[in-house]
């Protein structure tokens, strides 16, 4: 029965029936790729509240491990190449690796002909291919929901700011990050809005605008990876807030890469996604109304940031930078004591 409902499947362009219903008391199947396929179908409408108008339910994607290619497709044709997996309806199943993905671990616009899916492979361990997924595929979903946001020319001189840049800040960042308390992480996100602004008002502005682009395109992408990562594998808020905040721990090599993308050193950039994505884990625990929104519209998650944070919160102009750095240590040193 199972062989003549595939067929019929791959003829008619159509469901068999209702198919297998997969309940999230069974086990998943051996099969890596289809496993994992299962598993983010089973935990769609907890997915789908992360941002809002990203990832809806019955939303189509791809992924395959060394032996095969699964794709879920609950709606249109079948996929050029592919057979009905026996008694689930809606995924469909490729023998092999796609040439795209032979070479690359994702495919942002892989062709299962009436209709682009993201595409990753399951390369050194399946918590790493969803977080790929979700935040490669992010990116698919920014390229029309995004606004372009503010324009900006690259600024010379990036050179002398990039070693070092922003350490203390991310050492509040992750104070902010981790802290379980609202009234703490208000009081870090604080100090760290202070501690930004005051270095960003010594940048040239052309910077100032790289960090922001980097931390809404790369940041939001790494934060949604990272949350739907955290979602399908089960993990608590806290184990997923800890992850993120562990980005922050990022280090500037000895000898930099020399490449340069979005107007910054690569490293610099690489540094982005970790604050990014903090910030936008900050703004879902403080930010009132529709933040993600403000984000596609344009806004860099920091500004996001410092408008929900309120200007009573932050002091400024009143502090020389030896004063920020005592003031920054004493506010460090008691996150770490209180280990939060
Ligand atoms: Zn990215």
């Amino acid at each position: 029965m199972r062989f003549t409902c595939a067929l019929l499947i791959g003829v008619l362009l159509g469901g068999c029936g209702q198919g297998h219903v997969v309940r999230n008391s069974e086990p998943l199947p051996r099969e890596p790729a289809l496993g994992l396929a299962i598993a983010v179908v089973r935990n769609g409408p907890r997915l789908a509240k992360i941002w809002p108008g990203y990832w809806t339910e019955g939303q189509p994607f791809a992924v395959g491990d060394s032996q095969s290619m699964i794709i879920y497709k609950p709606y249109g044709s079948v996929p050029p190449g592919y057979g009905a997996v026996p008694e689930l309806t809606g995924y469909w199943v490729y023998r092999g690796v796609p040439p795209s993905l032979a070479r690359s671990a994702a495919d942002l616009h892989y062709d299962v002909g009436d209709t682009m899916v993201t595409a990753v492979r399951i390369d050194t361990s399946e918590a790493e291919a969803l977080d790929l997924l979700f935040h490669e595929a992010f990116h698919v979903y920014q390229e029309t929901q995004f606004g372009e946001g503010k324009r900006f020319t690259w600024g010379p001189g990036f050179r002398d700011t990039v070693p070092g840049t922003g350490q203390q800040e991310r050492k509040l960042l992750r104070c902010a990050t981790t802290a379980g308390d609202l009234d703490d992480v208000r009081r870090y996100a604080s100090e760290y809005v202070r501690h930004r602004l005051y270095r960003m008002a010594t940048e040239q502005d052309g910077i100032v605008q790289a960090e922001h682009l980097v931390e809404r395109k790369e940041g939001s992408a790494q934060w949604v990876g990272m949350k739907m990562q955290g979602v399908v594998l089960g993990r608590t808020e806290p184990v997923v807030r800890q992850a993120i905040a562990d980005l922050l721990d990022w280090e500037y090599p000895a000898q930099p890469v020399q490449m340069f993308a979005d107007g910054l050193p690569f490293d610099h950039r690489q540094s982005l996604y970790a604050t990014g994505a903090a910030i936008i884990e900050l703004l879902s625990r403080l930010a009132p109304g529709p933040w993600q929104q403000t984000i596609a519209g344009g806004s860099p998650p920091f500004q996001v940031l410092e408008q929900a944070l309120g200007d009573a919160d932050l002091p400024r102009g009143t502090t020389t930078s030896e004063q920020d750095e005592v003031g920054g240590m004493a506010e460090w040193h008691r996150c770490g004591t209180n280990g939060v």
